[in-house]
């Protein structure tokens, strides 16, 4: 681990296995932080931020190291494709271009914080303004799924606000965050600016979660540990923003590009195995064209070719951990139990490593409980509707609200919906596209705040007001 700018074990020598989900074998071995572990990163990512004075830092030298480890990022795109591959199985074809993005996002971000600043007021015999100040000690907590995208859009905008972290990263991915922080050192970071603990969300992120030397969480995971940091964070009000889980309606209606819609569909539930936060896996479809709907994304389905993902022919690669494979599998027993018309899938495949079939339900109501919770898997829900009212009815009901798409060729209906729907993101004739300079994040029990775009620093950063007595003596 990384810790005050020394590479450590744990302490308590307490380790974990690092499993490729493709071949089913272990393959590295990562240290197990334990409070004590997590107390030394927190407190020397204090003594960066209170007293050796990288708040201080002259944001253009904040803004050289961060273009410096895109930089870095960009040289070993490779290098780091191929790391978060071997923890989570996901495709070359998405990883690799995922890696070149979070060197833009590094660059996008050196230029906010140069471009930082606060606001003046007009207030009679005062000068008023206000200036944005770093928070403190951020803990950044990661999933799996991207490891390293989600990581940069936390970790370089707490960077150029001027704040210091400590990562915690996840169990299931935990060396594609030390590859990077191999990367941080190298490219100069004062020590303690960057930490890297390693372990389980119990004990290590929850002793990070409750360090009173934290000053804000910044969370991305599933909706039942968001609320769990939330509520840690709460005892001392420290800050907190969370990107959650989802349960995403992509609605096509009747006078749709069909072929196109199903493309969006298809690239919505099956890409990454299902496994992104956004997957549209409540496909809700207008009743007239439910069958043509219905059969294409079965054949389509049917097609997926699975194998190794560092094949770039591969289109369907296993899910990331046996513990995500049993939890997929459990929801394909739980819709036999709820009677679910199984179109297709629904089954482990018969080969080595974490595979499941692409699986679609036919006519699904939207109380069904695998309507309704989050499975993220290649899980497709079809839930035929009946006009404009109806499918934002069922699109809204959901306790989530991360994303949401529409396919019509009706400019007016489009506009119409998307100002109905509840969610932080809504895609029109498109699917899952994003990038760092549009913000993201979720309505409801999605989250709380928003990541990427102009105003990401926002929250990174505490606003104070300034008011000088300017008036005559
Ligand atoms: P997870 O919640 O199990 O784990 C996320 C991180 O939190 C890991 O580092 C884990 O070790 C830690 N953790 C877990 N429980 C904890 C606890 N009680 N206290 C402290 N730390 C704890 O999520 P996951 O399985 O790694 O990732 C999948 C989830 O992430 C899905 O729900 C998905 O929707 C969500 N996600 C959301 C976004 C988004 O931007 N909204 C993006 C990607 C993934």
């Amino acid at each position: 681990m990384l810790i005050d700018g020394e590479w450590v074990r744990a302490s308590a020598g307490g380790e974990l296995r690092c499993v490729d989900p493709y071949t089913e074998e272990s393959w590295g071995r990562v240290p197990q932080a334990d409070a004590a572990d997590v107390d030394r990163a927190v407190t020397a990512a204090r003594r960066a931020f209170d007293r050796d004075g990288w708040p201080q830092t002259p944001p253009a030298r904040r803004a050289a190291l961060l273009r410096r480890l895109a930089q870095l990022i960009e040289s070993n795109a490779d290098a780091l494709t191929y790391q978060q591959i071997r923890e989570n199985g996901k495709l070359v074809s998405e990883m690799r271009p995922g890696a070149d993005l979070i060197a833009r996002s590094g660059h996008y971000f050196a230029g906010l914080a140069e471009a930082a600043g606060g606001r003046s007021m007009g207030t009679p015999g005062f000068t008023t303004y206000t200036v944005r100040e770093p928070i403190g000690v951020i803990a950044a907590v990661t999933p799996w799924n991207s490891p390293l995208l989600l990581l940069g859009w936390k970790l370089f905008p707490a960077l150029a606000a001027g704040n210091t972290v400590v990562v915690k990263p996840s169990e299931v991915t935990p060396t594609s965050t030390l590859r990077l922080a191999e990367l941080v050192v190298e490219a100069g970071f004062p020590r303690g600016v960057v930490n890297v603990v390693t372990g389980c969300g119990h004990p290590t992120g929850a002793a990070l979660a409750n360090h009173p030397g934290v000053d804000k969480i910044a969370f991305t995971g599933s909706t039942a540990a968001g609320k769990a940091m939330a509520r840690a964070a709460a005892e001392r009000c420290a800050r907190v923003s969370l990107e959650l889980g989802g349960k995403s309606p992509n609605i096509v209606f009747a006078d749709a590009n069909v072929s196109a819609a199903v493309n969006g569909v298809i690239a919505g539930i099956f890409a990454a195995t299902g496994q992104t936060c956004v997957a549209g896996s409540r496909v809700l479809v207008e009743r007239r064209i439910y069958g043509e709907v219905a059969d294409l994304l079965v054949e389509r389905a049917r097609e997926l070719r699975p194998g190794d993902p560092l094949d770039h022919a591969t289109q369907l690669g296993p899910v990331a951990s046996r513990a995500q494979l049993e939890k997929i599998l459990s929801y394909f027993a739980i819709a036999k139990e709820e009677g679910l018309e199984r179109l297709t899938g629904g089954r482990r495949l018969e080969r080595r490593g974490f595979f499941v079939e692409p699986t679609v339900y036919g006519s699904v109501s939207n109380s069904c409980r695998v309507a309704r919770e989050e499975i993220f898997g290649p899980v497709a829900c079809l839930i035929p509707f009946e006009g404009e009212d109806e499918a934002v009815a069922i699109a809204n009901d959901t306790p989530f609200g991360l994303a949401a798409g529409v396919w019509t060729e009706s400019l007016r209906r489009a506009h119409r919906i998307v100002s109905r729907l509840r969610a932080g993101t809504v895609w029109v004739n498109n699917y899952r596209q994003m990038t760092y300079g549009v913000p993201f994040g979720g309505f409801r029990q999605s989250g709380i705040g928003r990541e990427l775009g102009p105003q990401a620093l926002d929250e990174f950063t505490e606003v104070k007001s300034v008011w000088i007595d300017a008036s005559a003596p």
